[in-house]
């Protein structure tokens, strides 16, 4: 036996319970089993039996309108993409089992990467297996310890989560708010590294940052620009670039994250840049070296999706009218909504509170309308909202059939 270490004989009796780490959970549990108590169809356990077309499914055994989805262009049963798929599925096998830096990299993988890099017009691109990952992982590598971060405070989780991965100094500033972020960025030291985190659109609001001012004033202070365009990327801008091209600023930004779980329509994440040194964060990157890479059918279903989506101006065009007839029409209802006018695909709802959101929720699926409940903490300022978010694959009659049911599941509930 070695020195200094002492081994019982006997196992030693505990003393005490202990901590039941569950417990920090409790209120939580509470809030749900009193909503599901009343006999509520459970908003976040929602099964699509079937799925019929990017707009349609069989959910809870009826037949629905999906409104909250984030398939903004309707690529999910696009026949060239669905194709391409299937080919590098027979082609390639289900999986890479492995990392990108060591077996995971096929050719499908650096396809997709120049796709991106085409499509962005940069020179280069790094895909990750998920746009949380992407966020993450480049986040935490550029900006550590010793290095600020100023940020929306309404930004995603996987951005808070990629700060506090890289252990950098964290200073939010108030949403969209271009004076309270020129405030911060004044305070820190000049020498100091800086990353300034910008959303294009924000996703529970559906709005937009201003860029131009934004982007202008990160430059001023020496700072970095990481703009997240996870729900503008093949909508927003004249070649679906995002927010940063729609304020001309693309060329201003060092880094464009985004994922191919929204427009593009499969799963994955990347990050494009123009930056002389970005390839070294291949190998400096941990969420990107420490887990496989994705299925070389997702990469060959990003491929053809991101290719396509350079020619879809048709499609950006009917998907903004939708977006603008939605608006339109749900506040004619004398519903409150996120934005004064339409900014994006997403339209917010905002409800009084759990309770009718909830009761609201489950009037909308009954009736065959799915939407989004989100709650805080996802949601800006305690909010309770219903999401919605449309589909370039929605048809006009679609969005009136929206509108009704909209209306008959307000009066019902009596909210409008
Ligand atoms: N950024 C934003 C702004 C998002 O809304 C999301 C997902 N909702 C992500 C990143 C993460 O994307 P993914 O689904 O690819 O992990």
């Amino acid at each position: 036996m070695s020195e200094g270490i002492s081994q019982p004989d006997q196992p030693q009796e505990l003393e005490g319970e202990g901590k039941d780490l569950f417990s920090k959970f409790d209120d939580i549990i509470a809030l749900r089993e009193g909503l599901l108590s009343q006999g509520r169809e459970d908003p976040f356990n929602l099964v699509m039996e079937k799925v019929l077309s990017p707009t349609r499914a069989i959910c809870n055994g009826r037949e629905t309108i999906l409104l909250g989805t984030y398939n903004y262009m309707g690529m999910t049963f696009d026949p060239d993409v669905v194709e391409a798929g299937k080919q590098a599925l027979a082609d390639f096998g289900s999986g890479t089992t492995g990392s990108r830096v060591l077996n995971g990299t096929y050719q499908g993988h650096k396809e997709c990467e120049q796709a991106l890099k085409d499509f962005y017009d940069m020179d280069h691109a790094m895909v990750f297996s998920t746009g949380y990952q992407a966020n993450l992982g480049i986040i935490s590598t550029i900006a550590g310890k010793g290095d600020y971060i100023v940020l929306d405070i309404d930004s995603h989780a996987s951005i808070w989560d990629g700060c506090a991965m890289g252990q950098a100094e964290v200073v939010p500033f108030k949403h969209n708010d271009i004076e309270a972020m020129e405030k911060r960025l004044k305070r820190i030291p000049a020498d100091a590294g800086k990353l300034v985190v910008l959303e294009g659109v924000y996703s529970m609001l559906g709005d937009v940052a201003p860029l131009k001012e934004m982007v202008a004033i990160a430059k001023k202070y020496g700072a970095m620009v990481l703009v997240d365009e996870a729900h503008s990327m093949g909508f927003i801008g004249e070649n679906g670039r995002g927010v940063v091209e729609d304020a001309g600023v693309i060329d201003d930004v060092d880094f464009i994250i985004g994922t191919f779980s929204k427009s593009v329509g499969t799963v994955g994440g990347f990050c494009v840049s123009n930056h002389p040194k970005f390839e070294i964060m291949r190998l400096v990157c941990r969420p990107y070296v420490f887990t496989a890479s994705l299925p070389p059918s997702v990469v060959a279903t990003a491929e053809t999706s991101i290719r396509k989506l350079m020619h879809g101006s048709n499609k950006r065009a009917h998907l903004w009218e939708n977006s603008k007839n939605l608006h339109k029409g749900l506040r004619e209802l004398g519903f409150k909504l996120g934005t004064e006018e339409p900014q994006s695909a997403i339209i917010a709802v905002v409800m009084p509170d759990l309770e009718q959101g909830a009761a609201m929720w489950e009037a909308l699926i009954r009736n065959g309308l799915y939407v989004n409940l989100a709650r805080p903490p996802a949601t800006p300022a305690n909010m309770t909202l219903l999401r919605c978010s449309l589909c370039a694959e929605h048809s006009e009659e679609e969005v009136g059939q929206i509108l009704e049911i909209f209306e008959k599941s307000g009066k019902e509930v009596g909210i409008i």
